[in-house]
């Protein structure tokens, strides 16, 4: 694979000034968009056919857990006091849990506490790093699979250095654009101070880390929340660690007004002056008119993530009540414990349905206005509107060639509502990432899938053990 490719003929979504463009090239050199237009000359370029097919941007996801995306399938809780994998056992083939070909966990035990977060401490807890490793590796080659080209790893069971490292380890190995989040551990003790020794020693080692800056440092913070729903984490922790952040220059994002008990952080934040556009806020499904109003006053950027916020009982998502108040504004992923996967092209269709639902209008949000939030405006929120999420000469070709011919589609008619409201991540047939082919003609091209998934099937089996 060289480092000069043509994607010719296509049906281009730049989502840029220059609009669609049918049967356009997209001709791309050592990983950079260096010309866009109608019959291209590219000698010497390794030509993709696209012709008949949708070109658009990579889509861009700006907040997601990918560690426990190992914990998939199980946010209803496992059972307590037996292991649902019990070390020895063995599977149909006579093998040991060791091999990763373990029985599925039992249902939960009556009685057994339940739920995402109560999951999520219980088990995350017992990763090791290599567990880190194995979930976000598996999310990252899901992702490219999806056409996600950029992600926002918010890294929230980060137990120490080597948990860190294990989580880079997978977004530097799968070609993504990726923030990376440094967290705290899942179940961190609200009075408690994040580790804020080893996120300086990280931004400080940072250049060895961002893959010639195709990663890029943040903080997940737990603001006045933290992992302890029954707990408030002391303004003074808080304050520090927000402030040590921003003290390094890195960006921060925060969990706010998720659950109802906690409507009310947004207007906290403002009172503090904590809000800015290097702040992003997720989950303000119950935020009031003035909070929003006061985070478009701060351009305080906002995560929607529909399917997780929907299935938790946060309320629905009010992404039309945001677009119209001028907040900038991006999708998400989250947690795939509870969005079941990484579908951007549903996540775009149930987003499109709520606002639309609120609204009482067919018309409140159209399908292009959905897909720039899935493109260009989620770059926007990360600060990387300048590099990805849109198709330009000059920027870093994250691009994904779409086919129409898989039964659910069948018809090359409206590109952006097909993508919006018929798409599936079995129809990308192509991914661009950083100018990097990473899926082609169907195919993940970076990883050996089988391999993935044992290893992520070995290292939860070691979880539950564990647990
Ligand atoms: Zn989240």
């Amino acid at each position: 694979m060289t480092g000069n490719v043509l994607i010719r003929g296509g049906y281009v979504l730049t989502m840029d000034s220059a609009g669609d463009i049918p049967g356009g090239d997209v001709h791309v050199r050592d990983g950079e968009i260096v010309a866009i237009g109608e019959n291209l000359d590219a000698p010497g370029a390794d030509v993709i056919d696209a012709a008949g097919k949708i070109v658009a941007p990579g889509l861009v996801d700006t907040h997601w857990h990918m560690w426990n995306t190992l914990l998939r399938g199980l946010s209803d809780g496992v059972p307590t006091g037996e292991s649902p994998v019990r070390s020895g056992s063995a599977s149909p083939g006579g093998r040991t849990s060791r091999t990763g070909d373990s029985r599925p966990p039992s249902p939960p035990a009556p009685g057994t506490p339940r739920g995402y977060f109560v999951t999520c401490v219980a088990l995350g807890r017992r990763f090791l790093p290599g567990d880190t490793y194995a979930g976000t590796r598996l999310a990252c080659a899901e992702a490219v699979d999806a056409g996600i080209t950029t992600v926002h790893d918010w890294a929230h069971n980060i137990r120490g250095i080597d948990w860190a490292e294990a989580g880079l380890r997978a977004l530097s190995e799968s070609g993504l654009r990726a923030r990376f989040s440094f967290g705290y551990e899942t179940g961190h003790q609200n009075d408690h101070l994040m580790a804020l020794d080893d996120l300086t020693r990280v931004a400080a080692a940072w250049p060895a880390y961002s893959v010639a800056g195709r990663l890029h440092l943040g903080m997940a913070w737990r603001g006045t929340g933290g992992s302890n729903p029954a707990m408030r984490v002391a303004p003074g922790l808080y304050r520090e660690e927000i402030e040590t952040a921003r003290g390094l220059g890195l960006p921060v994002s925060v969990h706010a007004c998720g659950p109802r008990h906690a409507a009310g952080q947004l207007a906290a934040y403002a009172a503090e002056g904590l809000l800015g556009p290097d702040l992003q806020v997720v989950h303000l499904n119950n935020a009031s008119a003035e909070e929003i109003a006061l985070a478009a006053e701060h351009h305080t950027p906002a995560s929607v993530s529909p399917f997780t916020e929907l299935q938790i009982g946060y309320g629905p998502p009010v992404t039309g009540e945001l677009l119209a108040a001028g907040v900038p504004t991006g999708l998400s992923v989250d947690t795939t414990m509870l969005s079941g996967n990484a579908d951007m092209f549903a996540i775009m269709k149930v987003t499109q349905g709520c606002a639309n639902a609120r609204a009482y209008d067919e018309f409140a949000l159209t399908a292009r206005d959905v897909l720039r939030l899935a493109t260009i405006e989620g770059a926007r929120t990360l600060g990387l509107d300048a590099v990805t999420g849109s198709l330009a000469p000059g920027k870093r070709a994250d691009i994904i060639v779409v086919s129409v011919d898989a039964p659910n589609l069948g018809l090359l008619t409206d590109p952006a509502r097909l993508l919006v409201t018929a798409a599936h991540p079995g129809n990308v047939e192509t991914v661009l990432a950083d100018g990097r082919v990473v899926k082609r003609s169907g195919e993940l091209t970076s990883y050996d899938v089988g391999e993935v998934t044992r290893s992520a099937r070995a290292a939860l089996a070691g979880v539950l053990t564990r647990a």
